[in-house]
C-alpha cells in the first residue's frame, strides 16, 4: 500500500459556461473538505483565471487538461508548460485517454509531454488505463506498464516525486460502469509492483495512485477502502458540486 496522502482530482473536460461555473465555483466553496486530503480540480483553459479568482485555493489547488510537449511557439493552438508556472497553474492532466485516443497522442510523446513539464516545475498527473478489448484479451497490465514505460524510460526516479499516476480503465471512463473495488485493487497492486521493480521501491511506496472511471458520490467509499487506491481522477461527477466533495472526503 502507499504512504501517500489521498489525492483527488476534478477533470471538467470540456464543460461549462461562465454561468455554470460560477455555480460550481460556489458549491465548491461551500464544501468542507478533509485537512488530509490533496485536491486540484482542472477547468478548461478558458475558466481558469475566473476559478483562480473565486475558488478557495486553501481547498483546492488548479489543474490544466493539458499543455504543450516543448517550449511554446509557432503550435497554433496550444498552451505550454511555460505558460501555466507563469499563470500559477501548479498541476497539469497528460495522457487522458480522449486525448491518447481522439487527439492521436502515443505513448512515447505523452512521456516527452511528462518530462517537459516536470523540467519547468510542474506536477503531473499521469493517467494510463486500458481498453475494454485490451482488458477481455487480458492485456490490462502489459498496456498500463508498457504507458508507464514509456514516460519511465525519459524521467529520473526522483522525477516521480512530482507525478501521481491516474489509473483510468477506458472502458469505465464516462460510461457508468465502474470498475469494481477488487478489479482496481488488483491493477493498482500491479501498478506499485512495476515502480518498485523498474523505478525504486521508495518511489513504489511514495506513488499515489487515483482511480479513475465512473467514480461518483455513492460507490467511491467502498473504492477508498482498498489500500492501492489513493484517491480519485473524477471527470462527470466533478462537475456537481456536493458530489464531488463527498468524493474528496472518501479517504479511509
Ligand atoms: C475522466 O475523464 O478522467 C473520468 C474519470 O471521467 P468519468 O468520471 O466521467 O468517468
Amino acid at each position: 500500500a502507499g504512504t501517500g496522502k489521498f489525492i483527488v482530482g476534478g477533470n471538467w473536460k470540456c464543460n461549462g459556461t461562465a454561468a455554470s461555473v460560477k455555480d460550481l465555483v460556489k458549491a465548491l466553496n461551500a464544501g468542507k473538505i478533509d485537512a488530509d486530503v490533496d485536491v486540484y480540480v482542472a477547468p478548461p483553459f478558458v475558466f481558469i483565471p475566473r476559478v483562480q479568482a473565486e475558488l478557495n485555493s486553501e481547498k483546492y489547488a488548479i489543474a490544466a487538461q493539458n499543455c504543450w510537449v516543448s517550449e511554446g511557439g509557432a503550435f497554433t493552438g496550444e498552451v505550454s508548460a511555460e505558460m501555466l508556472v507563469d499563470a500559477n497553474i501548479p498541476w497539469v492532466i497528460l495522457g487522458h485517454s480522449e486525448r491518447r485516443a481522439l487527439c492521436g497522442e502515443t505513448s512515447e510523446f505523452v512521456g516527452e509531454k511528462v518530462k517537459y513539464a516536470l523540467s519547468k516545475g510542474l506536477k503531473v498527473a499521469l493517467c494510463i488505463g486500458e481498453t475494454l478489448d485490451q482488458r477481455e484479451s487480458g492485456k490490462t497490465m502489459d498496456v498500463c506498464y508498457a504507458q508507464l514505460k514509456a514516460v519511465n524510460d525519459v524521467i529520473t526516479a526522483a522525477d516521480w516525486d512530482n507525478v501521481v499516476i491516474a489509473y483510468e480503465p477506458v472502458w469505465a471512463i464516462g460510461t457508468g460502469k465502474v470498475a469494481t473495488p477488487d478489479q482496481a485493487q488488483d491493477v493498482h497492486a500491479g501498478i506499485r509492483k512495476w515502480c518498485a521493480s523498474n523505478i525504486s521501491p521508495e518511489v513504489a511506496s511514495k506513488i499515489r495512485i487515483q482511480y479513475g472511471g465512473s467514480v461518483n458520490a455513492s460507490n467511491c467509499d467502498e473504492l477508498a477502502t482498498k489500500e492501492d487506491i489513493d484517491g480519485f481522477l473524477v471527470g462527470g461527477a466533478s462537475l456537481i458540486g456536493d458530489a464531488f466533495v463527498t468524493i474528496c472526503n472518501s479517504a479511509k
